[in-house]
């Protein structure tokens, strides 16, 4: 099973694949996350990103298919989770090919909805494990014991530089302008689901299930 998880930011997409990553066996590929990992490596690819990363825009769409191409194959027929990533029409328009190339299909678009205000108020209390990446936030969704990482029991976290209210508006225009024209590609191919990204994360996980287990 191939999912994409698509919605601005905030919305739960990293939450919910941790979640789908362990119910159904399924590998997370986050270009947010690789590129992360690319700014800490300092590599050319990390530097030029993360100029755009901390304004609060999409990094360039040939950068983003060359890195995540390759990472797709080291799946090795895993079932994968696309979070962050188709982010513009023509990254879509590239995945489907890339697909298809690699004889796999799309099961599923899952679309998590949230209203503005939330984007802000979850961006800005997010934080996460340093050691397994575990992500929480602050008011919503606290560990089990305060300050240990329910998963690993690090009393490590890390908070990401972009997650502040001027980014985080940046952040939510570029998610307007440039990703939310492709719900309606996936729409016609009659591929997308929305779901209400508000409630707990039990409660929208098993909204996702539903929508999975009729996929
Ligand atoms: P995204 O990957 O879409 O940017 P995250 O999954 O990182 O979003 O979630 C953003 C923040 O909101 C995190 O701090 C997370 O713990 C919190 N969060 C996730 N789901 C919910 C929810 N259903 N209700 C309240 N807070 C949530
Ligand atoms: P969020 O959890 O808030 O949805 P991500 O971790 O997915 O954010 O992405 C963080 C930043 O990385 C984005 O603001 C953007 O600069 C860059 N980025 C991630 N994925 C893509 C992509 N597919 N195309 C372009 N830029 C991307
Ligand atoms: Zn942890």
């Amino acid at each position: 099973m191939n999912l994409i998880l698509l919605g601005p930011p905030g919305a739960g997409k990293g939450t919910q694949s941790e979640r789908l990553m362990d119910a159904y066996d399924l590998v997370q590929l986050s270009t947010g996350e690789m590129l992360r990992q690319e700014t800490k490596l300092k590599s050319k690819l990390g530097d030029e990103a993360k100029v755009l990363m901390d304004a609060g825009k999409l990094v360039p769409d040939d950068l983003i298919i060359a890195m995540i191409s390759g990472r797709i194959d080291d799946t090795k027929g895993a079932g994968v989770i696309l979070d962050g990533f188709p982010r513009t029409t023509a990254q879509a328009e590239v995945l489907d090919q890339m697909l298809v190339d690699k004889g796999m299909q799309l099961d599923r678009v899952i679309q998590i909805e949230i209203p503005e205000p939330e984007v802000i108020a979850r961006l800005t209390g997010r934080f996460s494990c340093a050691k397994c990446g575990t992500g929480y936030h602050e008011v919503f969704n606290k560990p089990k014991v305060a300050e240990i990482c329910d998963k690993c029991g690090s009393k490590e976290f890390v908070r990401r530089s972009d997650d502040n209210v001027e980014t985080a508006r940046s952040r939510l225009r570029a998610y307007h302008e440039q990703t939310a024209p492709i719900l309606p590609y996936y729409e016609a191919a009659g591929r997308l689901s929305t779901v209400d990204g508000m409630g707990g994360v039990d409660q929208v996980f098993a909204r996702i299930k539903e929508i999975v287990e009729g996929a």
